[in-house]
């Protein structure tokens, strides 16, 4: 416990917290077994790790004093915006306290002359785009989980579906509130479009997975809602072929809004699942193309060129806004789909990410790596930006089978490190992916542990996740 947590676990502390807890907020903290066990990580093959304690701040004043209780009794304080990451980032290894910031869900301010909104760090994104939807304006980050936190998306860098044209949370983060492990409030960045104020700290919060203080408000741009959006589906022989037409759109500059991949399996999944009835004879993309209309329809006739001469085929144009949310729909369900796909199995969601040049190659290794050690793991992904998913299934009652979906995830990593990537393109590094990180940081690593050393000494913040 010690290596993980530098303090040894201490129930009279636990116990004086949990009381402190019960008297400042009554009715607002839980420590029933139902609640621990929906704050731990559910949703992938790692360990399921509960808090000993769940609290639900309303401002940023509760945020300080729950911060102030876990200082004061050495107890570990892990966030929590919707528990959907998939990494383990929200276990708690060593116990503690689970600040879950749902409830702080307020909209701000929306800037419609500027382009940008505040929000609380408990606001969903279905819950901001749906709040915008009169302005003309979204946001454009769009990771499956429509319930995921801005405050959890900002602390994973999360990204998505629209990335390859509108950036990741690194991308659209202007500014934030954050509440440090010694309680101080800090403010970073402005609403400024851009600054050179000395050192960018709200991007060493940008990923940070709770380790290094708690977002306690965010400021993000938004953009204006493309006039016209053109969708459909191309279908190819194999994935090297669909990588090379994701890749050549990309550098062609056509004006892609999504360009999303469904290996062979994967999309017959899709298909049985969603009810699309797409021909599942090879890999597909699923594609948008946004911008005036004119600029659409130019640029959806030479992605189709593209596709011809990787000898795809052009299935279909869904124009009309119904038939682009059903595919959409179907395309973000790919990972319930497969989970009731394989009833009673266990699964683990990995995310690697190259450069986009090597994403035919990475991709065309990994499927004669799962060929040959005969794995169940499903394709999916973000390739216009090189990033791909691999939904892995398995026994978790059989070790023989548990080592071989390790040994997959770490020959994945080391492909995409290799080919200079990274082992987590948007999922983040949690627990799953510590033991990665030396081989992709090399010495940066020892910074960032100076980094939390200085602003985390104590080692309360969300311990066991990055290191
Ligand atoms: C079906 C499905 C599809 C997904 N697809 C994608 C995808 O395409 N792209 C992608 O990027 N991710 C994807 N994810 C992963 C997940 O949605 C993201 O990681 C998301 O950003 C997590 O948000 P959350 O609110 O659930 O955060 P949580 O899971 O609650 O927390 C994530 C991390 O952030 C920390 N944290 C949470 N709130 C705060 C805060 N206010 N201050 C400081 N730290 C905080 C937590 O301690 C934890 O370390 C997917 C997940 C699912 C289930």
């Amino acid at each position: 416990m010690t290596a993980l947590f530098p303090h040894p676990r201490d129930e009279t502390a636990i116990a004086s917290a949990i009381s402190d807890l019960s008297r400042i907020f009554p009715g607002r903290f839980s420590a029933n077994t139902a609640t621990l066990a929906q704050h731990a990580s559910t949703l992938t093959g790692l360990p399921h790790q509960p808090p000993d304690v769940v609290v639900f701040p309303h401002t940023i004043e509760e945020v300080q004093s729950v911060v102030a209780i876990a200082r004061q009794y050495l107890v570990p304080l892990i966030p929590f915006g919707s528990g959907t990451s998939l990494e383990g980032q929200v276990n708690a290894p060593a116990g503690g306290i689970c600040i879950d910031l749902s409830r702080m869900n307020g909209i701000l301010r929306i800037g419609t002359g500027d382009l940008d909104v505040t929000v609380e760090p408990g606001v969903t994104l279905d819950q901001l785009n749906v709040a915008l939807r009169d302005t003309g304006l979204f946001f454009p980050v769009d990771p499956g989980a429509g319930n995921a936190t801005l405050g959890g998306m900002a602390s994973t860098r999360a990204s998505g579906t629209t990335t390859v044209r509108y950036g990741a949370m690194r991308e659209n983060v202007l500014a934030m509130k954050v509440v440090l492990a010694d309680g101080t409030l800090i403010s970073t960045g402005t609403r400024a479009r851009k600054s050179a104020a000395g050192y960018d700290l709200t991007h060493l919060f940008i990923g940070a997975e709770g380790t290094l203080g708690i977002i306690v408000e965010v400021t993000l741009r938004l953009r204006p809602r493309p006039e016209s959006v053109l969708a459909g589906v191309a279908t190819f022989t194999d994935v090297a072929s669909a990588a090379r037409a994701t890749i050549s759109a990309v550098q062609s500059g056509l004006a892609m809004q999504r360009i999303e991949l469904l290996d062979t399996a994967m999309l017959k999944i899709v298909n049985t699942h969603s009810g699309t009835a797409i021909p599942d004879g090879g890999p597909a993309l699923f594609v948008e193309i946004a911008g005036t209309p004119a600029a659409t329809a130019e640029h959806l006739a030479l992605f189709t060129d593209i596709v011809a001469a990787e000898n795809g085929r052009w299935i279909s144009e869904e124009s009309s806004d119904h038939d682009r949310r059903t595919l959409w729909k179907a395309r973000h369900e790919a990972f319930w789909s497969v989970r009731s796909a394989f009833p009673g199995k266990s699964f683990h969601v990995t995310d690697v990410c190259v450069p986009v040049s090597r994403l035919a190659d990475c991709l065309d290794e990994t499927v004669a790596d799962l060929a040959a050690s005969g794995l169940t793991a499903p394709i999916v992904g973000h390739v216009g930006d090189g990033n791909f998913h691999s939904i892995l299934v398995f026994d978790a009652g059989d070790a023989e089978a548990c080592s071989a979906a390790t040994a997959y995830l770490d020959r994945l990593a080391a492909r995409a490190i290799a080919m200079e990537g990274t082992c987590t393109g948007e999922h983040g590094i949690g627990q799953g992916k510590a033991k990665y990180l030396a081989a992709e940081a090399g010495t940066a690593l020892d910074v960032m542990r100076r980094v939390k050393a200085s602003l985390d000494p104590s080692g309360l913040m969300n311990p066991g996740k990055i290191f």
